[in-house]
Formats: structure tokens, C-alpha cells, sequence
């Protein structure tokens, strides 16, 4: 059984550099390119082998698309991606294929990603079977582990995804993403689509996964109680771009951009007899298409000044491995 628990001395498994993804905005008559979405906006870190990487921001912010490219379900529109070492910004054909073996990934929706058609063994499989040259037997035998291992009975595989609730849904996807035996998991908001009372069970069989099979995640929520709880390091994402990255303790205890402060004034606190007192921003996130000039948070800053409106903060380190983006800390 193999620990993460010094994940710090492991290797670098993704360097994500500069990247940007925009979207392309069509109108008129011949559906030509009008504008672009911004939707990540030259933003880099890294993840050791073993670690739990967060990224957290509201919805729109862009933290799905940074999940999607790395995976290349989109295309990068600048920026490298590296894995295990390799570039694989642009692999393509059965390169792109070889390597998809080693990233998987957990989706929001465990209901809408099971094909309602299949029986869960052949869904569990069905990557073993596009993948490798196994027998039907040892396939079998693979999937009825795995069933075990995420805390299915074995006579799940003989059932359909709708006989089973929100929860198991999502154990039957892990146990499918865990099929190849992958690196690294990008965990899409796995548990927002179920009830409070099955999200901690969920949070910690993917704990206890990671554990046993040494898996690094890249984990990706809105909610920061749910981020805290699974990440050793966090980026806070704010339209497209990373505004503070930080480890779980500094960002939480510590948090220096204005907008991560706003966020965790937000969690609720357990304890009724400590007050805390709320930052509640205003107005609504700016449309991507348009983003804002200087600081991408100065329309919604409690505390933006003048020059926040020209100048765009690059993310920097303020003290060791405390990265923010705010000008307040130039
Ligand atoms: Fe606020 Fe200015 Fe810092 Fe942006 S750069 S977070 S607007 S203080």
C-alpha cells in the first residue's frame, strides 16, 4: 500500500505554464469569429506526484476548462502542458490515446456520465476493453475488485446506474476512473450534484483511494469547506486567472487577496459563540468576453484603488510557497 503522505519530496507529475484557453464567439449572418471568451487567462502551477491540488472559484471562473484542456478535451490556446515530464500541449492520435491512460477523470453529474444502457460491469470495463487485450474473465475479476475496493456489492455489476442513488453513482464513476490504473484524477466537482449526508463518504473514499493507489488529484470545487477538506494546496481562481495559490493552512488561516478573504469570510462557522464577520461582495462577476482592464477583481474590490483599474497583477510569491496577484503586496 503505498502513502502520500510526503508528498512534498515526490516529483513534479503536471507543470501547467502560461496557459490560456479562449472560446471563440461567433455571430452574423456567416458565423464568424466576433470576439473571444477568456475563459483561462495564462495561469500556471504545478502538481507533485501524490498531491491533492484545489482549485476553487465561483462558477464561470474557468476552473473546469483549466480540468478540461489538461485532459484535451479542449484545445490549449497557448501555453504548455507538461505530464510526467512530457509536452503533451499537442499530442494528438494514439500518443494523445496512450497517454489519456494515465489522467482520468471524475465528473460533476455521476448520472449524465453512466450510459443508462449499459450494466455497471461493462461500464466499469469498458475503458479496460478500449484499452487492453484482456479476456472477458479477468476483466471480470478486475471490475468485481474495483466494485469492492469503492464499496459496491459485487452484484452491482449485473445492475443499471438508475438502481442506484446519487452516492453510489459516483462510486461506480471512481471505480471506472480507476480502472486504467491512471496518475492522476481531475475531479470535476465530484460531489455538488449529491446530498450533504453522502458528500463526506464520497470525500473520503477518494481519500482513502488515494492512499492506497498513490493517486494525485486535481481537485476542483466552488465550495471552499469541500476544497479545504481534500487539498494540500489550493489556487483561487477568479475569471480565468489564479489570483492566490497557496498550502491549504496559509491560504485558509492567512488569506491575502481581497477575494479569497471575501470567500472564506463565507464558510459558516461551527461554533455559534464566535462571531466572524462576513466580506459580501458586490455585483456579479464581469462577462469573460469583456473582461475588466487592470485587476480582473477591481469592479467588486472592497479595497481597490485607483491604479488597480490600469495595472493587472501578475501572481507572485509574497512569502514562501504564498503566491497572490494584488498590488497591495507589490
Ligand atoms: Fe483589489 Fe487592487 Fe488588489 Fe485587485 S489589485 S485585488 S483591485 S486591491
Amino acid at each position: 500500500m503505498m502513502k502520500n503522505t510526503d508528498w512534498r519530496n515526490n516529483k513534479q507529475l503536471l507543470d501547467v505554464q502560461n496557459l490560456k484557453t479562449y472560446y471563440p464567439v461567433k455571430g452574423g449572418f456567416l458565423r464568424r469569429k466576433v470576439a473571444e471568451v477568456k475563459a483561462v487567462d495564462n495561469i500556471s502551477f504545478t502538481i507533485k506526484s501524490g498531491e491533492t491540488f484545489g482549485l476553487v472559484g465561483e462558477s464561470g471562473c474557468g476552473k473546469s476548462t483549466v480540468g478540461r484542456t489538461i485532459l484535451r478535451l479542449l484545445q490549449p490556446t497557448a501555453g504548455k502542458i507538461f505530464f510526467n515530464g512530457k509536452d503533451i500541449t499537442h499530442i494528438r492520435g494514439r500518443t494523445l490515446r496512450r497517454e489519456r491512460k494515465n489522467f482520468q477523470m471524475v465528473f460533476q453529474d455521476p448520472y449524465a456520465s453512466l450510459n443508462p444502457k449499459q450494466m455497471v460491469g461493462d461500464i466499469i470495463s469498458e475503458p479496460l476493453r478500449n484499452y487492453t487485450g484482456k479476456r472477458m474473465k479477468q476483466l471480470k475479476t478486475e471490475v468485481m475488485e474495483l466494485l469492492t475496493k469503492v464499496g459496491l456489492p459485487k452484484d452491482a455489476y449485473y445492475k443499471y446506474a438508475h438502481e442506484f442513488s446519487g452516492g453510489q453513482r459516483q462510486r461506480i464513476g471512481i471505480a471506472r476512473s480507476l480502472a486504467l490504473k491512471p496518475k492522476l484524477i481531475i475531479a470535476d466537482e465530484p460531489v455538488s450534484a449529491l446530498d450533504v449526508s453522502v458528500q463526506s463518504q464520497v470525500l473520503n473514499l477518494l481519500k482513502e483511494l488515494q492512499h492506497e493507489f498513490g493517486l494525485t488529484y486535481l481537485f476542483i470545487a466552488h465550495d471552499l469547506s469541500v476544497v479545504k477538506h481534500m487539498s494540500d494546496r489550493i489556487g483561487v481562481m477568479y475569471l480565468g486567472n489564479i489570483v492566490e495559490l497557496a498550502d491549504k493552512k496559509n491560504l485558509y488561516r492567512n488569506p491575502l487577496h481581497p477575494y479569497t478573504q471575501a470567500l472564506i469570510s463565507a464558510i459558516p462557522e461551527p461554533d455559534p459563540r464566535k462571531k466572524k464577520e462576513r466580506i459580501v461582495l458586490e455585483g456579479d462577476v464581469p462577462n469573460p468576453v469583456h473582461p475588466p482592464s487592470g485587476c480582473p477583481f477591481h469592479t467588486r474590490c472592497p479595497v481597490a484603488e485607483e491604479k488597480c483599474q490600469q495595472v493587472k497583477p501578475i501572481l507572485k510569491e509574497v512569502k514562501q510557497g504564498h503566491q497572490v496577484a494584488c498590488i497591495l503586496y507589490d
